[in-house]
């Protein structure tokens, strides 16, 4: 049986594993399948970390977080978990493989989700027109014209590094005000690549094998207009990644993991849980990494308690 284990391999995950691994808990960090470093792995320049200030490339600070949580002891898996049970003393989570791996405490550090847009075409042409990624999809779109979905921080990220390989830029958003930092916004405005297309909401992607188009629809009053585009991002925020624990840990009202007051302690002794997923508000690599640090002292904590 392991000390801690810990699900999540975003800031939140490895800062819990630096600290997990500095006090000899020896955590086991289930990194996912497919993508390890959360997040930050689609981002391009990070600006905004402490400690960087030339900035630093997304997948260059997790790959660092990484090589610290391991070098103190950290055995990373890389694995998905598939099914937890936390009803006993003992926690229980199994990896895809089918394999039960079993810890006194979980640090549950999942993340959260790229949000959908729910309209016809979306699911169909994901992945052939329709991303989610610029930093993963932005090449195949060099010389086109394409519009990013959103008016927060990660649209106006896309949208100005999708400039670098698109034609033009349209930024469609519900509203007409951005909720994009000043300094995102104004780069965006700044840049002549891009355009506007304020209090429009997608209803519809077109296109067969790849996208064609989109129909517009006013937020004002609901008059629909047609806009050709060869590619469309998605930026509209994140939702926490709970799938495996809707019926096992208690929730927020927004679905975030709940947590005692500023603690990572979730409804279930032993359980604790950090970063986007327990996060409606900040979700920034800085606060999800602090966020780890306290939930790899709940649990050492815990642990102590535990005796023995
Ligand atoms: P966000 O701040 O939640 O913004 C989501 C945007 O999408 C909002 O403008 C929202 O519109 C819009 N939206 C939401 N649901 C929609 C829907 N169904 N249809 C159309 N539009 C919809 O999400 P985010 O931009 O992904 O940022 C998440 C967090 O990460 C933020 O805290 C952000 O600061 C941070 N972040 C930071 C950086 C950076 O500093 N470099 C980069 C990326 C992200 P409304 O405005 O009308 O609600």
């Amino acid at each position: 049986m392991h000390q801690i284990i810990i699900i999540g391999s975003g800031p939140a995950g490895f800062t819990a594993a630096i600290y997990a691994a500095r006090a000899d808990l020896k955590p086991l960090l289930f990194a996912s399948q497919i993508q390890v470093g959360g997040e930050l792995m689609n981002t391009t320049e990070v600006e905004n970390f402490p400690g960087f200030p030339e900035g630093i490339q997304g997948p260059d600070l997790m790959q660092k977080m990484q090589e610290q949580a391991e070098r103190f002891g950290t055995e990373v898996v890389y694995d998905d978990i598939t099914e937890v049970d936390f009803s006993g003393d003992i926690k229980k989570v199994t990896a895809s493989d089918g394999t039960v791996h079993e810890a006194q405490a979980v640090i549950y550090a999942t993340g959260s989700a790229y949000r959908k847009l729910n309209v016809p075409g979306e699911e169909r042409l994901f992945g052939h027109g329709i991303s989610s990624c610029a930093t993963c999809d932005g090449f195949f779109f060099r010389e086109k014209t394409i519009a990013v979905v959103g008016g927060g921080d990660s649209a106006m990220e896309e949208a100005t590094f999708l400039t670098r390989f698109a034609d033009k830029v349209y930024v469609i958003h519900r509203r007409e005000e951005l909720r994009a930092s000043k300094i995102m916004q104004q780069r965006a405005f700044d840049n002549e690549k891009i355009e506007f297309v304020w209090n429009s909401a997608v209803a519809e992607v077109h296109g067969e094998s790849g996208v064609t188009g989109v129909t517009l629809e006013s937020t004002v009053d609901g008059s629909t207009s047609e806009l050709e585009i060869e590619g469309l991002f998605v930026a509209i925020g994140n939702d926490p990644r709970t799938h495996l624990v809707h019926d096992k840990l208690e929730l927020t009202a927004e679905g975030t993991i709940a947590v005692d007051g500023r603690s990572s302690r979730t409804s279930v002794a032993g359980v604790f849980a950090a970063g986007d997923v327990i996060d409606s508000s900040y979700r920034q690599a800085v606060t999800a990494a602090a966020s780890g640090t306290v939930a790899a002292l709940d649990a050492e904590h815990y642990i102590a308690s535990l005796g023995g």
